[in-house]
Parts: structure tokens; sequence; C-alpha cells
């Protein structure tokens, strides 16, 4: 019953198919309407011409009659064309006035061919221009069937009624079965015309509807996210609009230990939540486990505590956790991707709170936002010209207090932001991508400035060069580091690799581009031992040749033994499995001589010195006599 109901056009039409179906009707409307005017025309030049070449057979009357009638369907059809422009062109919202005007202007066209072709009929011709003008209607433009099923049949027996009228012609058998058939073809043909439009419809309308959804959770995606949002900016202002970016932690985790399947039925979850919490809101997948709302700000205190609550209980014990940003609307013209940013910039500061779930954007934050939008589009411009410079920080062997490397740390020199200490930049470039520019200028200056050192036979003691795990991912680094390295002749022992405890994985290429480096003769060192939480189990995966111990282990030395037997049980460890040590952060001499007497190889922190630009790092080294051995 219901796809009956359907087929005939009264059930289930929405928005969609009204739209599609109003659009295909204005487009055929043009044509009929251009090929009506140019018939028109060429009908009224000939009136004209006849009329004034002084034809006799008609009478002046007949000429009016004909000239008005010719002028009023040209009138129809040019009101009609004009319509139908300026709804394909967008200028009118709502298509009644034109479909007002379609309905006139097909009951004129009707008329026209019944009344032509029955003055035709009556001399005994064909009806040509009742068919061509009933198959223009209905097997044009698309009628739903409830109204082109009753009309055919109206339009037919009235006309039929009129020719039966005549007292000329009288209509034979043939004549009334071949007009019969024809009614039937003309009301089949707008049905099928009918029928196709709505399977089209129904098809464009899936294909649509796929595109704006997120296929793994099935709510919008951010394509649909902007348009609307943009759209609701403008229609309804900004009002007490949020822009809300809610995003979950510990995912990442939680997918690598739990499975992805695990990690999509989380994600399933998270948006069957959003859409539970803010049912009349606009909400969309952003990306991975990020989620956008555009909400009211009234109540969402309440909903948000509400929703974290349960995200919090949705797998007890994993972690699993939700922090989100607000960005409240400003300016109804404001990018919507914008201010999505603005909001996600309020949640990676709101990530940082341990105690806190929600924050909203502040002038503060849109300070330190544009700094960092400045840095992720201007470190190409800052590698190019300059602006990167390498600061080296001393390395001294524990025992001696000889030097024995350097480390070599980035610095941006900006003209307008002046000095950013790499705990500015060297996040944001992470984030979006970016870290290999300065990972790789870094390591050409170091290069260039140890063949200037070599050159002058000054002493030059190895450099450790600092790179981010992304780096592996973003360019082939085993090949850039030869290239360098070559181009610069600098012996291979002369480079050590720095790379942090959280990039070691059991990822197996980490490994691989790892040796192959190592092969060249460029040692590895593990960068940040103890800050992160990779698993001990990985050491035993990867060669390296010495373990950096973070400057947290040193943080409390003063205040806290345990700190001291932490140490000395990393260094045991340690040289257990043959991996030399280096202490970060040492500042005074009690922790130099507790680190040496453990077996603490090498010593690196303020109390040997403060990274420096070469100049005043050679300058400190002289004066505080600090040699290579
Ligand atoms: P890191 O590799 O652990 O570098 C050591 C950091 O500790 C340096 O901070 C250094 O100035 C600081 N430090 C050294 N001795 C002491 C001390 O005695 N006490 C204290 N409190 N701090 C000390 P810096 O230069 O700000 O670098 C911070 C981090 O930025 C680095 O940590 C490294 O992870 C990253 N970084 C620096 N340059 C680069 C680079 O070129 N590439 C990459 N990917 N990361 C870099
Ligand atoms: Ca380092
Ligand atoms: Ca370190």
């Amino acid at each position: 019953m219901n796809r009956f109901l359907r087929w005939f056009g009264v059930k289930d039409r929405n928005d969609y198919v009204n739209h599609y179906f109003a659009w295909a009707n204005f487009r055929s409307s043009i044509y009929m309407s251009v090929v009506i005017m140019i018939l028109e025309s060429w009908m009224l030049i000939s009136l004209l011409q006849r009329w004034i070449a002084g034809d006799t057979t008609r009478s002046k009357t007949w000429f009016i009659e004909h000239l008005i009638w010719y002028l009023l369907f040209f009138g129809a059809a040019l009101v009609m064309l004009l319509f139908a422009l300026r709804y394909l062109k967008g200028k009118t919202k709502s298509p009644l006035p034109g479909k007002c005007v379609m309905v006139v202007f097909s009951t004129v066209s009707l008329y026209f061919g019944m009344s032509v072709s029955y003055s035709d009929y009556i001399k005994g011709e064909q009806i040509l221009c009742f068919i061509m003008m009933v198959t223009f209607v209905f097997g044009l433009l698309n009628w739903r069937p409830y109204i082109s099923i009753p009309v055919t049949s109206f339009v037919f027996w009235y006309f039929y009624h009129m020719m039966e009228q005549s007292p000329v012609v009288t209509m034979t058998y043939a004549t009334q079965v071949n007009y019969f058939t024809m009614w039937i073809c003309v009301m089949m043909l707008s049905l099928a015309v009918y029928s196709q439009r709505l399977s089209e419809a129904t098809k464009d309308l899936k294909l649509e509807e796929s595109s704006i959804q997120d296929e793994l959770t099935g709510i919008p995606n951010m394509v649909y996210f902007r348009k609307k949002a943009r759209n609701i900016l403008l229609e309804e202002g900004v009002g007490d609009k949020v822009f809300l970016f809610l995003d979950l932690m510990n995912f990442k985790a939680f997918n690598e230990q739990m499975g992805f399947e695990m990690g999509n039925d989380c994600l399933r979850r998270m948006a069957k939540k959003v859409e539970e919490y803010f049912p009349e809101d606009l909400y969309a997948r952003f990306s991975d486990d990020h989620f956008v709302v555009l909400a009211t700000h009234n109540s969402i205190d309440e909903r948000l505590q509400k929703l974290v609550d349960e995200v919090k209980h949705f797998y007890p014990n994993t972690g699993i956790n939700l922090k989100v940003g607000g960005y409240r609307a400003t300016d109804k013209d404001k990018d919507p991707s914008i201010a999505c940013d603005h909001a996600r910039y309020a949640c990676s500061c709101v990530k940082k709170c341990f105690d806190k779930y929600y924050c909203e954007y502040d002038a503060k934050m849109d300070a330190a936002f544009h700094k960092r939008q400045y840095i992720i589009t201007h470190v190409e411009e800052a590698v190019r010209k300059g602006y990167i410079q390498v600061y080296y920080q001393p390395i001294v062997w524990a025992k001696e207090r000889t030097l024995c490397s350097v480390e070599a740390l980035a610095r941006w020199i900006d003209p307008e932001y002046g000095f950013l200490p790499p705990g500015e930049f060297i996040p944001a470039l992470e984030e979006y991508r970016l870290i290999h520019y300065v990972d790789l200028e870094v390591l050409r200056q170091v290069c260039e400035q140890l063949k200037v050192g070599m050159e002058k036979s000054n002493h030059v003691v190895p450099v450790s060069v600092n790179f981010s795990q992304l780096d592996f991912e973003l360019v082939d680094l085993p090949a850039e580091v030869e290239r360098i390295l070559s181009q610069y002749e600098i012996p291979r022992h002369m480079i050590h690799f720095e790379v942090t405890e959280s990039a070691l994985t059991e990822d197996s290429t980490l490994q691989q581009n790892l040796k192959a480096i190592r092969n060249t003769g460029v040692e590895v060192w593990l960068d940040d031992f103890g800050s992160g939480y990779s698993s001990l189990n990985v050491l035993k995966e990867y060669q390296l040749d010495v373990m950096k111990i973070d400057l947290v282990f040193l943080k409390h030395f003063h205040e806290n033994e345990k700190s001291k037997k932490i140490l000395q049980s990393i260094v045991t460890m340690a040289d257990l499995i043959d991996l030399d040590t280096l202490t970060e952060g040492v500042e005074d001499e009690e922790q130099a001589n507790f680190l040496e007497s453990i077996g603490c190889k090498r010593l690196q922190g303020y109390l040997f010195g403060k990274p420096l630009p070469l100049k005043d790092f050679i300058e400190h080294c002289q004066t505080n006599h600090l040699v290579a051995e």
C-alpha cells in the first residue's frame, strides 16, 4: 500500500525530492517557453505580413483576435521563462509563484492546442497542435500521478466532447479507437516520466546523504557541518552560540591496546552520546576521535558535565575521558572552520589541566593561537631566511669533566616575535607535521659549522642532533642524513642522532631506519629516558649507543632520597645491557659527584654550560677551560 501511495505521489515526498522536481520542471519549462516564443513570433510575423499585404480572405476582427491570441501566448511563455530562470539562478527561494505560473502556462498551452486543432479538425485536417501541446505539458513536465491521471483524462474527454459537437465532421470508429489509444499513451508517458524522475531523485538523495555522513559513526561529517553552520549563523545570527570541540583522551592508547574493532565501537558510542546530549544542535565527527557541536550556550555546563561523566564510564580503567574546548561565536560571517580551530585550541589548553574538562577560548589563548598559526605558516620562510639558529650545550665526561661532545638545540629568532625557545615551536610543528623542516636545517647548519671548524683545524667534538619520530614518516630520513653529511664531507662518527624514548615503538620500519643510520657510523642516542611511558621491553629491540636519562630524575635530588636510588638502578640496568649513560639537567657539584660515583659516564647541564650560539659557546669553553680530552 505504501509503495502504491508513494508511486501515486501522495506519500514520502521530502524536501529534497520536491526541490528536485521543481528544478526539473523549471528546466523543462525553459525549453517549452523558448520553443513557444519562437513559434509565436513566427506566427505573429506571418499574420502581420498577411494583414499588411491586404489579405481579404480574412476579416479585420479575425486578424485582431488572432493577434491578441498570439500575443497572449507569447506573453505567457515569456513570463514562464522569467520565473524559471529566476528560480534556477537561486534568486527566489520559494518555487510556489513559479509553479502557479507553470499551471497557468500549461492551461493556456492546452487551451491553445485544443482551439487550433478544433478549427483544423472541422476542416477535416489532423489534430497535430493538440497532440503537440499534450505531449509538451504531460511529457516534459512532471505531475504527480494523482494530478496527471484525472487532468489528462479530463483534457482528452473535453476535446473529444468538442470534436463531437462539430456539425461538419463525424468521428469514425477507427478515429475513436486511435484517439482513446492516444489518451492512454500520453497518460503512460506522464506516469513513466514521473516514476523515472522519482527514482533519480531518490538515488541522488542517497548519494548526497552518504557524502555528508561520517561513514563510521553515521552522524554528519565536516562537509555538512561547515555548510550548515555557515547558514545557521547567517540566518539566525550569533546569539549565544558556542562551537564545542570534543576530544576523547587516551583514545590512541585504547585503540592500540584493545584493537580497532573496540576503537570503532568507542567512537560509535561517543557519536551516539553527542546525538543524545545535543539533539537540537548541529554536530559532526571532526576527525579521528574528535567531534564538534554548534550549541546554544545555555545549560551546556550541565550537559557537558553529564556527558563527561558518562564517557568516563564507557570503558572503566582504560583512561578514556573527554575534554572539551569552546569558542563563542562573535561574528556571523566567521568561517566555521576557523571557529572550530579556536575551539580545538581551547581544548588543547584544557588537556593540560588534570581537574578541568572544559574551557573557553579567551584573549590570552587568541594571542597564543595566532603565534602558533604564525609558526606553522612561516616555518619554511624561517628556514630560508636563517631565523632558525643552532645553540650548543656542552656534554662532559663524568670522571674527567672534559668536553666529550655537544648537543645542538634549535632556536627561532623571529623578526616579529623575537626569541622563540623550542618549547614554543616544536610541539606546533609536530602537530602539523612540519617538524622535518627544522630538524634537517639544524643538521645542515651543524654540518656546515663542523666543516668550517675542521678546515680551521679547531678542536671539534661530535654533535648530537635531535630528531622527532615524525621525521621518519615525513621524509626518507636515512637518505636525507646521508645527503647532508656527504655534502659537507662530515665523518659519520661526528654526528649523534638523538631520538626520544617515546619514539621507540615496536614498529619495525623505525627499527630498520635507525639501524640503517647506525650502520653508516652515526651513533644513535636514546633521549629523555624515563620521561615517557614506553615499555622497557623495546630497549632490547633497538641497537643504541647511549641512553640519556631525563632531567626529571634530578628535580628533587636534594629532598628525595628515592631519586638517587632510582638513578642508580637505571645506570646499573643500562650497564647490564651494554648501554652507556648520560644524565641531563646537572645543575650542581653534588649531583655531578653522585652521578660519577654510580658509574654514569657523561653529564650535561647548566653546571657545565647553558645552550649558546657557536661564537659564545667557544668563548664559554675558553673561559671555563672546557676542552676536549
Ligand atoms: P632535550 O633534547 O631534552 O634538550 C635538553 C633541554 O634541557 C634543553 O632545552 C636544555 O636547554 C635543557 N637543559 C639542559 N641542561 C639543563 C639544566 O641543567 N637544567 C634545566 N632546567 N634544563 C636544562 P631546550 O633547548 O629548551 O629544548 C627543549 C626540547 O626541545 C629539547 O629537549 C628537545 O626535545 C626539543 N628540541 C630542541 N631542539 C630541537 C631540534 O632541533 N629538533 C627537535 N626535534 N627537537 C628539538
Ligand atoms: Ca635531546
Ligand atoms: Ca633530553
